[in-house]
Parts: structure tokens; C-alpha cells; sequence
């Protein structure tokens, strides 16, 4: 069997007498995309925060690879290679695509960046910036000041920020929301060549991405998992039709 990159155990967040996340495992591995679907409030957000660091659990245990890394911070996690889309709400909006890249890239290799003075670390941000913005699109904009962007763009921009930090393993909060047709198409293409490199934890409410896209799913129902398997099993399960797909 192949080994997981990503793993979580029986992860339980309580909110109150809420159960956010109710004894949730579930597990990713090399070059696959793991698609995450579930009604609004199922708790798909509150458990990607928790992977990511931003909420700790009641209980459970996350595992990057062999290492468990329930206990540590967002920075340690990033710098163990787990990726997240950065939110819109977190880019510089007054600073151009390609700053906003370097930025992010920054914060993983802990190299200092100026804005007011060039040096070399500047350089090598910069040639590892270009790279990025070239694999997702993003390179004749590379010079624009976010502020300026199209919804679907900023999301671009996102997507690009976390492949900056170079991640073993990404973590999607649906971003294909707010595209237009034209940008969902574009970034579904992306992904699917994306996930040869790095395995995707991905939570999607456009059902067509994500039945093009899925190898696995998971079907989370007021915190707890109901369904888990291929597209095709889920596409036929009938509790998921019934709960989820409305059919
Ligand atoms: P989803 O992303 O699947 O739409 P969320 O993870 O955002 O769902 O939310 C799951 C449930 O937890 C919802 O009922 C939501 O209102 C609640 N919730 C989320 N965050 C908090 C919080 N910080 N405090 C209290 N309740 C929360
Ligand atoms: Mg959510």
C-alpha cells in the first residue's frame, strides 16, 4: 500500500455543544486529489483549519507523513511542507502579482526581503516568483497591482502564493468560488496537472471540478463522514444522492 502523505485520525472540534468535526479520518496520497464536499456548515472549513494549524483539535492527530505534527504552529507546518491557499483578505492589494508571490515565498525559506532596497535574496525570490507565476498563468499580470485583478485572478494569485512555499501537500478551500466559467476550466486544467506533483486536499463545491478532478472523495454531513471512495461509488451512493446531491 502506499504510503499517505497526509493523515488524520479521529479528529474531534467542538464548538460548545456543536461538533464541528466529529471523528474525522481521512488520509492523501502521492498524486492524488481528495475532494472534500459536504452541505454549508458540514464543517469542511473548521477541518482544513485544523490540518493548516489555524484551530487545534479536541482530539485526533494530524501526520505529515511519518511526523505528527497535531502540536505545532502554521509557520512549522508550512516549513514541513504543508501548503494552503492563502485568502484573498491576506494579499498585499496595493503590490503587484509578483510581489505578492515573493512575499509568500518568502515566508517559507526565511530569506529577508526589502521593499526599499534590492539585494540578492531579492534575486533568487524573484527567479522562483517568475516560475510559479508562468506555471499558473499568471505571468503577463505578473506586474499588475492585485488591486486591479479579476475575482478569478486574485484566486490565481492564491493558488500561486502556496506553491511558492514549495508544498509536499496542498490544501484547497474551494477555489473555484466566484470564478466565472472561463476561470474554473482554466484552473481545473491547472490542477489536474498539478496533482502528478503534489497531492490535493480539495474542497469544492462545483461538483462538475469535482468529479473531473477527484480520485477519492469524502462526504462530510454535520461533522462526521458519511461516505468515502471513488468518484463513480460516491456519484451512486444513495445516501450521499439523498443527503447531498439533492437527487
Ligand atoms: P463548511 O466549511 O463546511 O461550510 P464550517 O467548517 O465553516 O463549515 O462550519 C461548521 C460549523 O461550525 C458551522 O455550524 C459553523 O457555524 C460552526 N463554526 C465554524 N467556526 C466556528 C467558530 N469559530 N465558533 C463557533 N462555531 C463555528
Ligand atoms: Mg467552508
Amino acid at each position: 500500500m502506499t504510503e499517505a502523505v497526509l493523515r488524520i485520525e479521529k479528529l474531534q472540534k467542538n464548538f460548545g455543544a456543536l461538533k464541528a468535526t466529529d471523528d474525522v479520518t481521512l488520509d492523501l496520497k502521492p498524486g492524488e486529489i481528495h475532494a472534500l464536499i459536504g452541505p454549508n456548515g458540514a464543517g469542511k472549513s473548521t477541518l482544513i483549519a485544523q490540518i493548516s494549524g489555524g484551530l487545534s483539535p479536541d482530539s485526533g492527530n494530524i501526520y505529515l507523513g511519518q511526523e505528527n505534527v497535531t502540536g505545532l504552529s502554521i509557520a512549522a507546518r508550512a516549513k514541513r511542507g504543508l501548503g494552503r491557499c492563502f485568502q484573498i483578505s491576506s494579499l498585499a492589494m496595493p503590490l503587484s502579482v509578483r510581489r505578492n508571490v515573493m512575499m509568500a515565498s518568502q515566508a517559507v525559506t526565511g530569506t529577508s526581503f526589502s521593499f526599499w532596497k534590492q539585494t540578492d535574496n531579492d534575486q533568487k525570490l524573484l527567479e522562483a516568483a517568475e516560475k510559479v507565476l508562468a506555471r499558473v498563468g499568471l505571468e503577463p499580470r505578473a506586474d499588475v497591482p492585485v488591486a486591479e485583478l479579476s475575482h478569478g485572478e486574485r484566486r490565481q494569485v492564491e493558488v500561486a502564493c502556496a506553491l511558492a512555499l514549495k508544498p509536499k501537500v496542498l490544501l484547497l478551500d474551494e477555489p473555484m468560488a466566484g470564478m466565472g466559467a472561463g476561470g474554473s476550466e482554466r484552473l481545473t486544467g491547472f490542477l489536474e496537472e498539478l496533482k502528478l506533483e503534489v497531492p490535493i486536499l480539495l474542497v469544492e463545491h462545483d461538483m462538475d471540478a469535482v468529479f473531473r478532478l477527484a480520485d477519492r472523495i469524502s462526504v462530510l454531513v454535520y461533522g462526521q463522514i458519511i461516505a468515502q471512495g471513488s468518484a463513480d461509488m460516491i456519484r451512486q451512493d444513495p445516501l450521499v444522492r439523498e443527503a447531498y446531491l439533492g437527487t
